[in-house]
């Protein structure tokens, strides 16, 4: 009964790491149907963003809990791009939008609410200001985010 307490399970129902990274947590926890992970492999995962400025926005980010691009393997970098290209392409076949915005927001004067580096792809579309966020002066999400990784994953697997 040695291994009784498994502090890394214990972690992971708190959906933290011991210095509080949520996606170091969320790393360690398994994908499935409900959740927004869409892609992992040994550097990489790829997940819906929770809170989606647009619906199809994906954040990519490494395994290693690494806080500035210049940590960055040349073997991560390489993937990276790869990932990045491929994940536009399902993007441009699921969702048709015009343009992207994709970049990290490194430091929290630069608005980084999670210290672990991670890429947002960002899709946009024409129009997409609606006339709710105008009058209310927000945003309105329109689609669930668990439905988005459900069409994602689709994507991938067709
Ligand atoms: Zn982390």
């Amino acid at each position: 009964m040695e291994y009784f307490f498994n502090f890394a399970k214990m972690s992971y129902v708190q959906g933290l790491t011991d210095d509080g990274c949520i996606l170091c947590g969320l790393t360690e926890r398994k994908g499935g149907e409900n959740s927004l992970r869409v892609f992992e492999d040994d550097l990489f995962l790829v997940v819906v963003n929770l809170y989606p400025y647009n619906p199809g926005h994906l954040m990519i980010y490494p395994r290693r809990h690494i806080e500035d691009i210049r940590d960055y393997s040349p073997g991560e970098s390489a993937r990276l791009h790869e990932l990045t290209c491929r994940f536009l392409s399902v993007l441009d076949g699921t969702y048709r939008p015009s343009a992207y915005n994709l970049g990290y927001n490194m430091g929290s004067g630069a608005g980084a609410s999670i210290k672990h580096l991670h890429l947002h792809i960002i899709p946009r579309f024409p129009r997409e200001l609606g006339i709710a966020e105008l009058l209310a002066g927000k945003r309105v999400l329109v689609e669930n985010p668990v439905d988005t990784a459900a069409k994602i994953r689709a994507a991938l697997g067709g």
